[in-house]
């Protein structure tokens, strides 16, 4: 799921991760609202649940999609350029996986994969601790 606050009346919304880049309507005021894809993945401290938040909620409180308990949004600078890298990685590394492929491509788009992963932990870590918390 994907948090995320509606442009026009404020309410947090989630959806589906499969609509990112998309538009759904708002629950609360039925605006048709532009699906974010700068995300930050979260884990819901109550159940467990894997989501994530829009970018612009970062330092804010987003509702997990699950229990509805609060979950803290890390600050992270997360720009074009890595949420590119981050979504080509992530078809690459569909695709390979839903063909047969030589190790070595499976093992390259793993660690590709990988790599985008420990950079968005890094920058999350840096947000944490960043001057203004
Ligand atoms: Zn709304
Ligand atoms: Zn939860």
């Amino acid at each position: 799921m994907i948090n995320f606050r509606c442009c026009g009346c404020g309410e947090q919304m989630s959806v589906p991760r499969c609509l990112a880049g998309g538009n759904d309507s708002c629950p609360a005021c039925g605006r048709s609202v532009p699906v974010p894809t700068k995300l930050i993945p979260l884990t819901c401290p109550a159940c467990g649940e894997r989501f994530d938040a829009d970018k612009s909620l970062a330092g804010e409180q987003a509702r997990c999609p699950g229990c509805g308990s609060p979950a803290k949004v890390p600050k992270v600078e997360w720009t074009d350029q890595d949420a590119a890298g981050l979504r080509e990685a992530q078809a690459n590394h569909a695709k390979v996986m839903s063909t047969p492929q030589d190790p070595p491509d499976v093992l390259a788009a793993e660690s590709a994969l990988k790599t985008m992963g420990d950079l968005l932990r890094k920058k999350i870590l840096a947000g944490e601790m960043g001057p203004d918390e």
